[in-house]
């Protein structure tokens, strides 16, 4: 080979490894928003690379036996050209998939549904964004560095648990939060109380109880509500609940409308929003759970003040005076996302991210922060286009108006 020759093959192989190193937007996450927004830019044509371990929260973060919330019609994961359904899935196994949706079931279509909409996936998780000339500089796991003109943050509710103050004095083998619990067989013949009243909380509870543990559920709440079609409304006219309830599944009767469009959502006051949100999120359990928790003792309108271990037990004490003697503590707290918490982006980028009093990035159109390209979706986006950005339901809004965003900018 002469030397022009190798100088030539060594500028081609500078050139590949440029192209690689920069592309035009860089998803960070493969859930469902990360997929839905990674299927929607490619085919918008716009230069995509996605990282993370598809479903990763789901199959990793989520007990053994749990069941969707969400209803069928608000559980497909959107594509552009609407195919990859979870319809198209059920066709395709030839198999009907049994209602309320199993969680294994989910996983399954999900990473059916990454394998054909974004088969190119790099499942290397991002150590660190921060900003570069004329975009992002994004480093991976193994140290490689890219560049991107636009970020796609989509890395959904893992690490944002919310842990309250009175059980932080509890060893880590001493209180667990719900997201930790992959085996609820773990507990098997233990005393567990099961901190909060929302769903998360109380299947935990259930599959806890189920795998033999006692298990005893502490509420704040007056009491827990159950997700049912109250009986006048399920005995409506079909028009009647399509027209109060929206198939995106998500809020009250009525103001389920409001928050399946999010582009609404996000132009009312805050006085209305804010409101609104709480409502159509406020704890609440699937009426399915009911009878599967009749063995459960529930502690409604009271809260644990402290909690020690004294003897070997665990002692929780209440705002009501009273002791609580268990083995273990399960946090079934929620999660609680915000910038601040992002480590994932670098102190620089973190603190110049203008938020909400929520901590959550307040986003311009096309889910885009005060900082040019950097754009969150998922329940970060929560604070600007409302609670539907915490379900999967929320993916047909979140991939069409990145892509149409990111594609023209
Ligand atoms: C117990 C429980 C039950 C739920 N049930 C329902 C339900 O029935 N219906 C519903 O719609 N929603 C439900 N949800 C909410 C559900 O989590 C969201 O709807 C959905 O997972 C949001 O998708 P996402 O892509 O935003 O986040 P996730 O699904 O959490 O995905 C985030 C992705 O980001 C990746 N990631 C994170 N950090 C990095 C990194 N540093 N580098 C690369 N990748 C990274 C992860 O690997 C993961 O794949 C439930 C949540 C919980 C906790």
């Amino acid at each position: 080979m002469t030397d022009m020759q190798l100088t030539t093959t060594q500028q081609t192989q500078t050139d590949v490894a440029d192209a690689r190193q920069q592309t035009n937007t860089i998803v960070v996450g493969a859930g469902p928003y990360g997929l839905t927004a990674a299927a929607h830019l490619a085919h918008a044509g716009v230069p995509t690379m996605t990282f993370g371990r598809p479903l990763s929260f789901w199959k990793e973060c989520m007990p053994e036996g749990m069941h969707l919330r969400s209803s069928w019609g608000a559980s497909s994961i959107a594509h552009p050209e609407q195919r990859f359904s979870l319809d198209d899935h059920q066709a395709r196994i030839d198999r009907k998939i049994s209602k309320p949706i199993p969680g294994t079931e989910f996983i399954d279509y999900g990473e059916w549904f990454q394998q054909n909409a974004v088969p190119n996936v790099d499942e290397r998780a991002v150590t660190l964004v921060s900003r570069s000339a004329g975009g992002f500089e994004v480093t991976l796991e193994d140290g490689e560095i890219l560049h991107a003109k636009n970020v796609v943050m989509a890395t959904g509710l893992a690490g944002t648990e919310w842990h309250p103050a009175p059980f932080d004095d509890l060893a880590p083998d001493r209180v667990t939060h719900a997201v930790e619990i992959r085996h609820p067989d773990r507990f098997a013949n233990e005393r567990v109380l099961v901190v909060g009243s929302g769903q998360s909380a109380v299947e935990t509870a259930v599959l806890l109880h189920e795998a033999g543990a006692e298990v005893q559920i502490l509420a704040r709440r007056q009491a827990i509500h159950w997700l049912t079609r109250s009986g006048w409304l399920h005995k409506a006219p079909d028009w009647v609940q399509r027209m109060l309830y929206a198939s995106t599944d998500v809020g009250p009767p009525g103001l389920s409308q409001i928050v399946a469009r999010p582009a609404l959502f996000r132009r009312l006051p805050e006085r209305l929003r804010i409101p609104i949100a709480e409502r159509s999120i406020r704890p609440a359990a699937s009426g399915w759970l009911l009878p599967r928790s009749s063995g459960i003792a529930t502690s409604e309108g009271e809260r644990g003040v402290a909690a020690n271990v004294i003897d070997g037990e665990v002692r929780v004490r209440t705002d009501k005076g009273r002791e609580i003697t268990v083995d273990h503590v399960v946090l079934g707290t929620g999660y609680r996302p915000q910038v601040s918490t992002q480590l994932l982006l670098d102190e620089q980028l973190r603190s110049v991210i203008a938020v909400d009093d929520e901590g959550l990035p307040v986003l311009k159109n096309g889910f885009m922060s005060s900082v040019p390209g950097l754009h969150f979706v998922g329940a970060m986006a929560a604070g600007t286009y409302g609670p539907l950005m915490r379900f999967v339901s929320g993916t047909p809004f979140a991939g069409k108006t990145i892509a149409s965003a990111i594609g023209v900018s």
